[in-house]
């Protein structure tokens, strides 16, 4: 039974230096309540709104990156009405399709790479509009806090609204798409994601038999998929069972991992939309278009692609590192001092990004730059030091920030290349340890045993198999006949 899935994104353009319509200041993170405020995003009567020019460039960039068929001519502005506490002027300035309005793009596509085959994801249109005020529930969320506190600094913001035709199918693909999605806002430099709340989500789910459930505004890539995978597992036991599944709002609880009603959805709401009299049509000029155009960047499916064919990488590595512009950005960097484009790729994609999530860090709280990293490959390419050691040694550097060439020299971890060097520390080993030597023929742990013991004396400077091969040549010599 699949399932029917549309996405609608909600980004702030947290590049912006300004609000939507006014010029208090768009960065309100960490900012005291309600000090980013002024007349027009406090609704005050009276104030006029002024369109931020550069909203509406990145708009239009993102409906070219999206291949929208349709951008507006005039870019015109609706009114939303709802009484609301995060909401002062009892509207919402957007865009709405009808009425003398449009939204600024329509009739896009993204296309999803799946299992060798391209999965093509309509986007019905792209709305500019304002964010409202911020609800602070002071104990636990919406359906349980028994207060709750606004805060207008965010009133006003800009936001891009993505919607999607119901093209989804899964909840990794929605995932997949979203990831997808996020990559492009950030090479277009729309906004930073990775700040908290940047980008909201409504998802909507429906399976053949039941009506469409909407869950709102869930805070991450990850939580929609687990969220819609709940959906689909909650509605499909209702329909096995027979029961009815009606038009509802539902809440994700991402503590709780589930969804709760929010409220039921009789008929459409009326908003009674119409073309804002503050602010009049705008033609498009042409030359906004134009420097949109020539502003657009290498995107990433072609970033990946030129991974792939030029620099010889997997199209797992290329996708990983292609996905996320700054790492990508820093591999290229390190590329640009020392050409290892596998070695730095899977440094990066794998044990770079390993030790992050270890760590609970995020990129550039670490101290790993494009110039320690380089010397840290060279030094693996050319051989001076294992891959063992080279990984041992990245966690160092990201978390010390040292020199990788200086440390290999004081601390003498140049591997050791001669096997007679190695067959000593091996005989040593394997003297020590007659229990192990004893066992070694039933159990091949034993054989681990030993192969660590000397990996351990060689503090990593050695290859593991050369290492194994020589454990086990050192105990045919002494008659005991061990596997491999
Ligand atoms: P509304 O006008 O109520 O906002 P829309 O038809 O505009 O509803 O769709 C809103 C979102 O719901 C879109 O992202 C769309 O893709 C999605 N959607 C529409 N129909 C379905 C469905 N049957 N199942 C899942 N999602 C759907
Ligand atoms: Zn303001
Ligand atoms: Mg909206």
């Amino acid at each position: 039974m699949e399932a029917v899935i549309g996405l609608e994104i909600h980004v702030q353009m947290t590049s912006l230096k300004t609000k939507l319509f006014c010029r208090c200041p768009a960065d309100y993170r960490g900012a005291p309540p309600n000090t980013h405020v002024c007349p027009v995003c406090l609704g005050l009567p009276g104030a006029l709104p002024v369109v931020n020019r550069e909203a509406v460039k990145k708009a239009v960039m993102l409906a070219l990156a999206l291949n929208c068929r349709h951008i507006a001519e005039k870019v015109v502005f609706s009114r939303k009405h709802y009484f609301y506490p995060d909401l002062p002027k009892n509207y919402q300035i957007t865009q709405f399709k009808g009425g003398g309005g449009a939204p600024i793009a329509e009739d896009g596509y993204l296309e999803l790479l799946q299992g060798g085959g391209v999965r093509r994801v309509r986007i019905r249109r792209i709305n500019v509009e304002e964010d409202p005020g911020r609800l602070v529930y002071t104990e636990g969320d919406i359906t349980s806090s028994p207060e709750v506190l606004i805060d207008y600094n965010r009133s006003g913001i800009a936001l891009l609204e993505i919607v999607t035709e119901p093209d989804l199918r899964s909840p990794k693909e929605a995932r997949l798409f979203l990831e997808k999605l996020r990559a492009i806002v950030e090479y277009l430099d729309i906004a930073d994601l990775s700040l908290e709340g940047s980008m909201r989500v409504d998802a909507n789910i429906s399976l053949p038999g039941g009506a469409r459930v909407e869950v709102k505004n869930i805070g991450s890539v990850k939580e929609v998929e687990k969220a819609l995978s709940y959906e689909v597992v909650r509605q499909r036991a209702l329909l096995s069972r027979g029961a009815a599944i009606g038009r509802e709002t539902r809440h994700w609880d991402p503590l709780r991992g589930v969804t709760r009603p929010l409220r039921v959805k009789e008929e459409e709401e009326d908003y009674r939309y119409f073309p804002d009299p503050d602010l009049p049509p705008i033609p498009l000029p042409r030359e906004l278009i134009d420097s949109a155009v020539a502003m657009l960047p290498e995107l990433p499916d072609a970033r990946m692609r030129r991974f792939v064919e030029e620099h010889g990488l997997s199209r797992e590595l290329a996708y990983a590192l292609a996905m996320d512009k700054r790492l990508a950005d820093f591999y290229e960097e390190t590329l640009k001092r020392f050409w290892a484009p596998r070695l730095v790729a899977v440094m990066l994609a794998v044990d770079y990004l390993g030790f992050l999530e270890k760590n609970r860090l995020r990129m550039g709280e670490d101290r790993l730059n494009p110039d320690l990293l380089a010397k840290l490959a060279r030094l693996v390419e050319e051989k001076v030091i294992t891959p063992e050691q080279g990984k041992h040694l990245l966690f160092r550097v990201a978390r010390e920030g040292v020199d990788p060439v200086e440390i290999v020299e004081r601390e003498g971890l140049k591997a050791l290349r001669s096997e007679e060097e190695l067959r000593r520390i091996v005989e040593r080993v394997v003297e020590a340890n007659p229990k192990a030597v004893a066992d070694a023929a039933r159990n091949p742990k034993a054989v681990n045993f030993l192969v660590g013991r000397v990996m351990r004396e060689t503090r990593g400077r050695a290859e593991p198999r050369l290492v194994r091969r020589l454990v086990v040549e050192e105990l045919r010599r002494r008659g005991v006949e061990v596997g491999e």
